[in-house]
């Protein structure tokens, strides 16, 4: 039985890696400090015997023994990592370093979720692993994208100079159940002003594209990167269907059949105009690839969100 460390357990992916962790018989220890996740995700966990919730901020040093460490703890959502832009930083790379070191020390292989946030606004379309970057240092997203490229640096001098075992998942867009009600994101937004009836705020004109994941397939993907022995450096992973923002919008108008009107709120500060992922070093190494359509997990998040409102 292998024992799972996944830090940022409690929250959206993180909560989900449990459960399929746990479904492939794995012994899992759950890291989170609750800043943008929730014990309610894993309510279902807690009665399993093979399941460990620890309360801990990933900024200070973990003890523990473990075979692999998925490393997702940070908030993913720009409300909830701008909230504490230092703090952020300070998760990034603080926290990276700590997992580092104990992977270094236990030995155990770790997997970072990075993010396709590390191409900034970019210039290359698609964007394959091998593009750098139009990342603005010193904007409001840099805590979160400056922060994942250092925890990228990180995992791979450590690599380097100290031989440890990793893995790094370059993730785009991921939607699903168990996303945030109050993380501000287009696909939750979108759901939650629509089934209230409220108007659905599109930033900007909504011809920025993004390209989103549904979040079973993203969890495949993480586990086949985490089981992949070729393969050392980035790996993108997400659904390489790209859409317009204002196309998901009138699109979660007609599937939640909500009477609610689009309005257009002013674009944030380096919003990224374009973003799709170059799938194919997934597809090789991973023999992977999403399956999940756009409508398909679209009608699945709404039925959770229906239910959260009601309850
Ligand atoms: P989330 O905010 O739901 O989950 C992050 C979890 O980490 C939360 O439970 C939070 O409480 C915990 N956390 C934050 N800081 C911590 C700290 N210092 N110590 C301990 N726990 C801490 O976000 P998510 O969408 O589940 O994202 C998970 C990971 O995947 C993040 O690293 C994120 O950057 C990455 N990612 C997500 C997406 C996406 O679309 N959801 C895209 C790219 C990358
Ligand atoms: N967005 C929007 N309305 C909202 C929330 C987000 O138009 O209520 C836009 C946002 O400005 C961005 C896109 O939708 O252009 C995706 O935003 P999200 O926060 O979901 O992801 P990210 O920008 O991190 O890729």
């Amino acid at each position: 039985m292998k024992r799972i460390l996944v830090t940022g357990g409690a929250g959206f992916l993180g909560s989900h890696l449990c459960d399929s962790l746990l479904e492939k018989g794995a012994d899992v220890v759950c890291v989170d400090n609750f800043f943008s996740g929730f014990k309610d995700n894993i309510r279902n966990l807690f009665s399993h015997a093979y399941f460990e919730l620890i309360r801990h901020d990933i900024i200070h040093p973990l003890f523990l023994e473990v075979d692999q460490i998925y490393h997702l703890a940070c908030p993913a959502s720009p409300i909830h990592y701008q909230l504490n832009a230092i703090k952020t930083v300070k998760t990034n790379v603080m926290g990276t370093i700590n997992m580092l070191g104990l992977a270094k020390r236990i030995k155990a292989r770790i997997l970072l979720a990075s993010s396709s946030e590390i191409y900034g606004d970019a210039t290359v379309h698609p964007q394959p692993e091998s593009y750098w970057g139009n990342v603005n240092p010193i904007g409001i997203r840099a805590c979160y994208d400056e922060g994942k490229r250092v925890a990228e640096t990180l995992m791979m001098d450590y690599h380097r100079q100290n031989k440890v075992d990793i893995k790094i998942a370059r993730i785009f867009n991921t939607y699903g159940p168990r996303m945030a009600v109050n993380d501000g994101r287009a696909v939750s937004n979108f759901i939650i002003q629509a089934l209230r009836g409220e108007p659905l705020t599109v930033h900007g004109d909504g011809s920025q594209t993004r390209s989103f994941c549904y979040v079973s397939d993203l969890i495949q993907a993480l586990l086949a990167l985490m089981g992949a022995e070729d393969i050392t450096g980035p790996v993108n992973l997400g659904n390489p269907e790209e859409h317009t923002i204002l196309e998901v919008a009138k699109k979660i108008i007609k599937l939640t059949k909500s009477a609610s009107k689009i309005v257009h709120k002013p674009l944030p500060a380096d919003d990224p105009v374009r973003r799709r992922p170059d799938i194919s070093l997934a597809k090789k190494k991973l023999s992977w690839t999403p399956h999940v359509k756009l409508d398909e997990g679209l009608e699945k998040t709404i039925a959770y969100f229906k239910d959260m409102l009601q309850s």
